[in-house]
């Protein structure tokens, strides 16, 4: 295979706020990838993703202001990483074009994502939620990017990536698109639903007591810890003993995540603890971990000229690499004025 410039590319919709999944699972991740100094890297608000389902206008405004907000609170530095919304590099989408015509349909409907967010209404669901992958592969390639961090719901959607990249290559004869690994590491990459332990947690659950948002204030965020579904047990001393405790494995994995450590060692320490004690202890991290990220994306959101700015200078960093791409891809299918 050519070699490529390591580069890092990943996203989050603005479909809503930020919670705590998106946090450990990506954005925590971005954060440490940008500061590791060994890639590119590259992160986007995928706005264009946001519209497979319904959005109001102003609230997707609002939702990709605070989502930029929600980056650089958390540690993302535009002097070091490239930060824009989709929307504004056409590349992306004028590539997703000639994915929808490398991808076949049978892919598509394999989509785990397709089949939970479609629901039992598929025929109702838009054409874009369908193509989403393809999208999202076109998301990445365009950067030539070689690694992705992600949750892991998204392991599936990379695979995906690098089938379309590998029957792109194939088609055509060309060494041109990378197999891009995806990166899915860490205590807490997959968290669930507060609710329901067989659910992962998503910014576009309808019950808001099912997640934690980065917004949220101390005592929402101790109420809703409280609040979470668990089983009477203790707590076991070794991880073995959350086998059939989804709930129970959760809260761990997010103290966990959340101290930067792993759930042997949390079990180390609270094995034998009951819930009404583990709840407030994990209650009080996350608020030490989370009120700093919501302070600074307040004062942030307080000059959306600036959040503005900062997004559009990302967006012409980014087109410099894309439009290139995008051009070379053209000329490889045979495009007359590419
Ligand atoms: P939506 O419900 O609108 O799909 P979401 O919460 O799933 O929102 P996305 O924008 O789809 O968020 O995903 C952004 C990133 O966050 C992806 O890398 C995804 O894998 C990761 N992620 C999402 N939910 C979780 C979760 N519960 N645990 C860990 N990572 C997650
Ligand atoms: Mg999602």
């Amino acid at each position: 295979m050519a070699a490529f410039t390591p580069r890092v590319f990943s996203g989050i919709q603005p479909s809503g706020g930020l919670t705590l999944g998106n946090y450990l699972g990506a954005m925590k991740r971005f954060v440490t990838m940008q500061d590791e100094g060994k890639f590119e890297t590259v992160y986007c608000m995928v706005d264009l993703h946001a519209i497979t389902v319904w959005q109001d206008p102003a609230a997707l405004t609002r939702a990709t202001r605070e989502l930029c907000a929600g980056f650089i609170a958390a540690g993302i530095d535009p002097s070091k990483s490239i930060l824009f919304n989709q929307s504004q590099v056409a590349e992306h989408a004028q590539l997703a074009w000639i994915f929808n015509c490398v991808a076949r349909m049978g892919w598509m409907q394999r989509m785990t994502q397709w089949k939970d967010k479609a629901g039992k209404n598929s025929q109702n669901a838009s054409l874009g939620l369908f193509a989403y992958p393809a999208l999202m592969a076109a998301d990445i390639l365009v950067y030539h990017a070689t690694h992705v961090p992600v949750g892991e719901d998204q392991k599936q959607h990379l695979e995906l990536t690098r089938d379309i990249a590998i029957k792109f290559n194939n088609d055509f004869g060309v060494d041109f698109f990378p197999e891009t690994e995806p990166v899915i590491e860490g205590a807490a990459t997959r968290v669930m639903s507060l609710r329901d332990g067989s659910k992962k947690m998503s910014k576009s659950d309808p019950s808001d007591m099912s997640r934690i948002n980065l917004t949220d204030d101390a005592d929402t965020i101790a109420q809703k810890i409280r609040k979470a579904r668990t089983d009477p047990e203790a707590l076991p001393s070794e991880v073995d003993g959350l086998d059939e405790r989804p709930e129970a494995r959760n809260l761990v994995n997010i103290y966990a995540a959340l101290s930067e450590t792993t759930p042997d060692a949390v079990l180390a320490d609270h094995g034998g603890s009951q819930f009404s004690a583990f709840k407030p202890a994990l209650a009080d991290l996350a608020v030490d971990k989370l009120a700093p990220i919501s302070t600074e994306m307040s004062r942030l959101m307080e000059d959306p000229a600036e959040i503005d700015r900062i997004l559009a200078q990302g967006a012409a960093q980014a087109r410099e690499i894309a439009a290139p791409v995008l051009k070379k891809t053209y000329e490889i299918v045979g495009m007359v004025g590419a």
